[in-house]
């Protein structure tokens, strides 16, 4: 079974102002260097062409009444929040990059492919039930689990490693019982939501994992988590399956956030996603692009170790050129994994209800 890549050459078409860093080239960049890898020749590779969301699709993420905004400001533009502009006719590429999502997870379902990455712009997991803003107008994620629910399996995974809280996402599936939402996001950063206290409310109490973490968390710190958290906590909720909100800007040369990933270690988180998806849903995981504005250093190598573990490639060769290393070595926190240990300790007593692996 081959790995999909949800991929359209009008995803470089959204601009929202110059210099903006939510920007052209952090896709452009990636297909060069998929292009002289020649990811597209191998046999496990099957690109996929998106079609852009329905009105019913969307509207099962979002409300009318945001929805009918959005419609509203397409034709002159508006200013959604500071950082986030809707140019005139930006609608049309946001739908897009939903209706990307949705066509990943459709070509998982239909067995098409074994699973499947949207490389899409622009992101979406701040964009909630009835606002947008942080680069964000729709909420691809979103939107693509509520077509798989309305597909008929109900039980849904989130991962969201980018590095700012999915507060959209957060917000849209707050209360239900089905989805279990992890993030694990700089502590403090842009949108200053996602605390571990948030754990969701009703019927959706306990399935909403906050995992903050400091500037400077490494490889060591995803591991971690991964293995003490998101890996049992899946385990135990059983999903039917596993989105992954793919946010690159947990890079270590990423120009907006602090933390030190590499792409190594994404490499290694996404190999762990797919063999928890193998144990628990055959197979069936999508990632879907949401941040990353490294566009040179982190996001080609990135997506490229992305791509390569859901395909099941050879990772060894997996790394940024040599000449980002002083980088890293200035961007790690020596002491992120002992604070990430309290922050979980804390998070075991908020989730200790909820739980059995706690
Ligand atoms: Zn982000």
């Amino acid at each position: 079974m081959r790995t999909g890549i949800v991929y359209h050459t009008d995803y470089l078409l959204h601009e929202q102002r110059p210099k903006h860093p939510e920007r052209r080239e952090r896709i452009a960049y990636t297909l060069d260097l998929l292009d002289e890898e020649e990811i597209w020749e191998e046999p496990g590779i099957k690109k996929i062409e998106p079609r852009m969301a329905t009105e019913d699709e969307v509207l099962a993420a979002h409300n009318e009444v945001y929805f009918n905004y959005l419609t509203g400001i397409d034709k002159k533009g508006a200013d959604i929040d500071i950082n986030t502009y809707g140019p005139p006719g930006f609608l049309k590429g946001a739908l897009l990059s939903a209706g990307g999502a949705v066509c990943a997870a459709e070509a998982v379902f239909s067995r098409e492919v074994r699973n499947a990455f949207a490389l899409v712009r622009p992101p979406g997991h701040h964009a909630g039930r009835s606002f947008g803003g942080g680069f964000c107008y729709l909420n691809n994620v979103a939107i693509m689990v509520r077509a798989v629910q309305n597909s008929g399996y109900k039980r849904v995974m989130i991962i969201d490693w980018d590095a700012h809280h999915g507060n959209g996402t957060e917000d849209i599936f707050y209360e239900d019982p089905d989805v279990l939402y992890t993030s694990v996001h700089q502590s403090s950063l842009f949108p200053g939501t996602g605390p571990v206290k948030d754990a969701g409310y009703g019927e959706g109490k306990g399935l909403n994992i906050n995992m903050p973490v400091p500037p400077g968390s490494s490889d060591n710190v995803y591991r971690y988590l991964m293995e003490e958290v998101i890996i049992p906590a899946g385990e135990e909720f059983r999903p039917d399956f596993i989105a992954i909100s793919a946010g690159q800007d947990n890079h270590f040369t990423d120009p907006l956030t602090s933390l030190a990933l590499t792409a190594r270690g994404y490499a290694d988180m996404m190999s762990e996603a797919v063999a928890l998806s193998d144990k628990l849903c055959n197979g069936r995981l999508t990632a879907v692009l949401e941040g990353g504005y490294g566009v040179e250093g982190a996001l080609p190598y990135v997506n490229l170790a992305i791509i390569a573990s859901l395909a099941g490639l050879d990772l060894s060769g997996i790394r940024e050129p040599a000449s980002y290393e002083p980088l890293l070595r200035y961007e790690v926190n020596d002491k992120a994994l002992e604070i990430t240990k309290k922050m979980v300790s804390k998070l075991k007593k908020v989730h200790s209800d909820y739980w059995n692996f706690i």
